[in-house]
């Protein structure tokens, strides 16, 4: 068997045209334009990046946006003033805290700050416990794990019964996605650092979910026949063939995978694009419950 290859890029562009649509829909009817405010502290090149995509995607789909950068000295006090007056701002539907933070900076004390009905990342403790609790609806989910179940859904006709193996529990995609599949129905195995014999547990799964950081981890071998993978590891891998001296892989041995699976993301391609357009989703989301409030 040859996987099919999920095209994040194409269904991230749908997701985009959707949101293009509904804000010109809001423009043409008089309603306000949705509007993201980005705070980046600090000179992470990286991070630089992200907000620059994201700034870009707001201007292409007209939303309007107000990128707030402060220098790696900023106190906590002036980073919770700023957050604050952005909760204030009607103009302001969204609000992104780029993380991470530089030292010295409490993200959680900040992420707390941000107004539930602004959090269009979905890490306030209120829409994360919210997405842990049966029967209750966050405001709104976090981005990657949204883009991840949309990649699903697209691929699968149902997640439900279905054994999911998650590798990684981070708070921004492991732990979430986790939380998001079990709401699918689906069985869910949340794998770690700590966890005896990974090969035999990835085996279980019918959809796994790999976001660990490690190029190349998870073998084609530990691939259960027919299953779909979703790979959202992003590393830079050595490779003096190309100019830039490096490329890019997931955290799957994409060519072992691809022999074994139904289905699976590329890296870059694959969850990489959803991101940035599940946070577009949000923040029309959050523009749509600011006027029904
Ligand atoms: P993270 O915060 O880097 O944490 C890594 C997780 O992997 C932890 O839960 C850790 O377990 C687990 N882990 C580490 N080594 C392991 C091993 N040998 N076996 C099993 N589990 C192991 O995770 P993250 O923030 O989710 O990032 C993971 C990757 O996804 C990175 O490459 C990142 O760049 C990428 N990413 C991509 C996107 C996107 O939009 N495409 C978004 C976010 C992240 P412990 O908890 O026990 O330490």
């Amino acid at each position: 068997m040859t996987a099919l290859i999920i095209d994040g890029k194409e269904i991230a562009k749908e997701v985009r045209a959707g949101v293009a649509e509904s804000v010109a829909q809001r423009k043409a009817q008089g309603k306000s334009i949705p509007g993201l405010a980005t705070v980046l502290v600090g000179e992470d090149p990286a991070s630089q990046v992200y907000v620059r995509s994201k700034l870009r995607a707001c201007e292409k789909l007209g939303i309007r946006s107000f990128n707030h950068v402060l220098p790696a000295t900023t106190s906590q006090a002036e980073l919770l003033s700023l957050v604050r007056d952005l909760n204030q701002d009607p103009a302001v539907n969204g609000i992104l805290v780029q993380l991470p933070l530089p030292k010295g900076l409490d993200e959680e004390e900040i992420l707390l700050a941000i107004s539930v009905d602004k959090d269009v990342d979905g890490f306030h403790p209120v829409n994360i416990g919210r997405l842990a609790q049966k029967g209750r609806t966050p405001r709104f989910v976090p981005c990657t794990p949204a883009g991840i179940i949309r990649l699903l859904k697209k691929t699968l006709p149902s997640l439900e019964g279905k054994n999911a193996v998650v590798l990684g529990r981070s708070n921004i995609v492991g732990m979430p996605v986790s939380l998001l599949l079990v709401r699918e129905n689906a069985t869910v195995t949340i794998c770690h650092s700590r966890t005896q014999d990974l090969p035999s547990i990835v085996r279980t799964a019918d959809i796994l979910v790999v976001s660990i950081g490690k190029p190349e981890f998870v073998r084609g071998d530990w691939v259960k026949p027919g299953a779909t993978v979703i790979d959202v590891g992003v590393n830079r891998v050595e490779d003096s063939t190309r100019e830039r001296g490096y490329r890019l892989a997931g955290d799957v041995a994409f060519e072992e995978a691809r022999q074994v699976a139904a289905h699976i993301t590329p890296v870059p391609g694959g969850v990489g694009p959803m991101t940035i357009a599940m946070l577009m989703k949000n923040t029309l989301r959050a523009a749509e419950l600011a006027e029904n409030n």
